[in-house]
């Protein structure tokens, strides 16, 4: 009889097992993957499309077409809760799905809730977001300039405001004036020449960092700090880091001090031998791992020997997170600043190295 394969979530970490569905139906295992979509977003290339450099269709995977042309099984709709000692999984449709093997690529999302009040925010996750708060500035900036803040100094922050400032300036907008709400220090992670260079290329476009005191609360449109100051904006990010999806806590899952679930060194639940994980929604047990796209992205093998070996009674391959990554930050209308082992830069070059690398992962993943 078939062993039944459940991927939870069609994110970066789960590309190459969804390339690989067809392979593993000959291997006598069935797939199914769940998702709320039928296109998953490149984060990578989410603010991009906020300034106009991408389309949508440029930066999503459509992974229900990858799953269905290689005769996996497609569900659109979202997980609500694991029971692992039934092995089997609860949908919001509240439908129930066994599995022998499951794996989880569910993300994270942006806390923003403590500080909104009332009004809309646009959060930085899902990406899908970023399309909606294009298409406000756009109509906002036709009759004039628009006040955007974006909530948050690290680099979503940083890459939000870069492109808010492009959209505004497109099809003869009449420009944004952007204010970036930092917190204590704007990139405050980064090394200084990295942080420096954003600085600059912040200042070139008189986007203002406003430092020393972080947001308190979010009415309509007002952003209130801790130390009592008030700004108003017409459109609103919120970029304030993210928290794994609380779907693992919420079904009782061993989890890691941030909520993710804990995963061994071979990605594995070490209670639920059937259960793995990778993406922003783990919590890896050998080294607390920065929540970037880059590490799931490096999980994706592993994770696809890992459930095949689990399978088939095989022994598993541990991960290893690797050293030191590239980081280019995209800071809208061509430019960026690229931090590798040391060196940094700022401008074109920055960019299209970045442009480079995520179109050939685009590609990559393409049906
Ligand atoms: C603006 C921005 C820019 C970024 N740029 C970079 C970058 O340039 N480089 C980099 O390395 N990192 C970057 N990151 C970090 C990167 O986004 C994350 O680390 C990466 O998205 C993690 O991938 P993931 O697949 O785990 O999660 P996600 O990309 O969030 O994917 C999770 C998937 O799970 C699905 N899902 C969610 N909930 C459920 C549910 N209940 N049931 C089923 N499916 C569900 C979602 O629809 C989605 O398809 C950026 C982040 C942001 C916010």
């Amino acid at each position: 009889m078939d062993k039944h394969l459940v991927l939870v979530g069609a994110g970066h970490a789960h590309m190459t097992a969804m390339a690989q569905i067809s392979a593993l139906q000959t291997q006598g295992i069935k797939v199914t993957v769940i998702g709320p979509s039928s296109h998953h977003y490149y984060s990578g290339m989410g603010p991009g499309m906020l300034g106009g450099t991408y389309s949508a269709a440029d930066i999503s995977f459509p992974v229900q077409q990858m799953v269905e042309a290689q005769g996996g099984i497609f569900i659109k709709d979202r997980l609500e809760a694991i029971d692992a000692g039934k092995r089997s999984l609860t949908l919001s449709s509240g439908n129930t799905i066994a599995y022998d093997v499951a794996s989880f690529n569910i993300g994270s999302h942006v806390p923003d809730a403590e500080v909104l009040k009332a009004g809309e925010v646009f959060s930085v996750k899902p990406i899908e977001n970023l399309q909606a708060g294009r298409q406000r500035i756009l109509a906002l900036a036709e009759k004039g300039m628009v006040d955007v803040g974006v909530v948050g100094g690290g680099p979503a922050g940083l890459e939000v405001a870069g492109n808010s400032w492009a959209c505004g300036r497109e099809r003869g907008g009449k420009g944004c004036r952007v204010r970036i709400y930092a917190g204590k220090h704007f990139m405050a992670r980064v090394p200084v020449k990295v942080r420096k260079r954003c600085i600059q290329v912040m200042a070139g476009r008189n986007i203002e960092i406003i430092e020393g005191s972080y947001v308190a609360e979010i009415n309509t449109g007002e952003v209130r700090l801790a130390d009592g100051r008030t700004f108003q904006d017409q459109v609103l990010f919120t970029a304030v880091g993210v928290r794994p999806n609380p779907a693992f806590t919420r079904s009782g899952l061993e989890t890691g001090p941030d909520g993710g679930l804990l995963v061994n060194t071979y990605l594995q639940s070490p209670k639920y031998p059937e259960i793995f994980g990778g993406g922003d929604c783990i919590y890896f047990a050998d080294q607390p791992l920065a929540k970037v796209g880059v590490y799931a992205v490096r999980q994706n093998p592993v994770l696809l020997a890992n459930l095949q070996a689990q399978l088939s009674g095989q022994p598993l391959t541990p991960f290893d997170p690797g050293g030191d990554y590239l980081l280019i930050f995209n800071c809208g209308n061509g430019e960026g600043v690229f931090h590798k082992s040391g060196v940094a830069f700022r401008g074109r070059l920055a960019f299209w190295i970045k442009d480079y690398i995520d179109r050939a992962f685009m590609r990559r993943f393409q049906p």
